[in-house]
């Protein structure tokens, strides 16, 4: 008898409760649009926020409710896109075809380490602690903070320095928020004529610690029929806006700076 009562009164509060959950769920009901769920069904879950939001379900969500564009998912590429237009019932709209781009040709044959680091080996740490290892505190530190978070297996590190496989690179940018020297950055795979070096030194500097830096002389942008690079501060940059990939500026660069890179 001690028991039974505080036994029915518990089995009592559980089944109210119950009944009460029952209930709430039956009212507070959101139908679900069925139409999010395929385009979430239709993306990567990636979830990199490429494509501006916080994940592939909040995509989704921007997509049906807010009229979000269908194309901004990279990593699901047009696969995606056409998914997304047949679920919308719209006609696909045109993917872009981007890629990884890492600023820097500072390989082994080129600079060298200031010294051997021998703590975490990771970019981030030894930025952190040292401002990195290579004599070009710009360049690539070559720990492959990037290669551990690509998960399409399109970075490498070789000869000391990332390289990026463009037909591999799902373009989520995870990559370019992992590297603490921001070389990495995601263009067009179209615009193939770049800059890899993102030095700031002078010249002078510049010719000391690498050999395939960029020394600022400017001969590119005067060659440069669209006006398409800028250097600044012993910088070039291109601004692929502008540039028609013709290859001018790459074959006039004294040291060789600027590449043609792979599609
Ligand atoms: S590109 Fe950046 S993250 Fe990748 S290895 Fe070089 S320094 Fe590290
Ligand atoms: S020509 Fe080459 S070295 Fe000179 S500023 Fe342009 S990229 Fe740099």
């Amino acid at each position: 008898m001690t028991y039974l009562i505080p036994a029915l009164i518990l089995g009592g509060c559980g089944i109210l409760a119950g009944v009460l959950l029952t209930i709430a769920a039956k009212v507070f009901y959101v139908k679900i649009d069925e139409r999010i769920e395929k385009i979430n069904a239709a993306l990567p879950q990636a979830n990199c926020g490429a494509c501006g939001f916080a994940g592939c379900s909040d995509y989704a969500s921007a997509i049906v409710n807010k009229g979000a564009a269908t194309n901004l998912c990279r990593p699901g590429g047009s696969d995606a896109a056409n998914q997304i237009a047949s679920v919308l019932g719209t006609a696909a709209a045109e993917v872009v075809p981007m890629t990884a781009v890492v600023h820097c040709s500072g390989d082994c044959n080129a600079t060298q380490k200031a010294f051997l680091f021998d703590g975490v080996q990771s970019c981030k740490a030894v930025k952190r602690f040292y401002g990195g290892s290579g004599m070009c505190k710009y360049g690539c530190i070559g720990l492959g903070d990037c290669v551990a978070v690509c998960e399409h297996d399109a970075v490498k590190i070789i000869n000391g320095i990332a390289k990026v496989t463009p037909s591999l690179c799902g373009a989520c940018g995870q990559c370019a928020k992992a590297c603490p020297n921001e070389l990495i950055e995601i263009k067009p795979v179209s615009k193939r004529v770049d800059v890899l070096c993102a030095s700031y030194d002078n010249g002078k500097v510049t010719k000391l610690v690498c050999k395939n830096g960029c020394i600022g002389c400017r001969i590119c942008e005067k060659k440069c029929p669209n006006e398409a690079i800028i250097v600044n501060n012993f910088h070039a940059y291109i601004d692929h806006s502008n540039c028609t990939n013709c290859g001018l500026c790459m074959e006039s660069c004294p040291v060789k700076v600027i590449h043609r890179c792979d599609p």
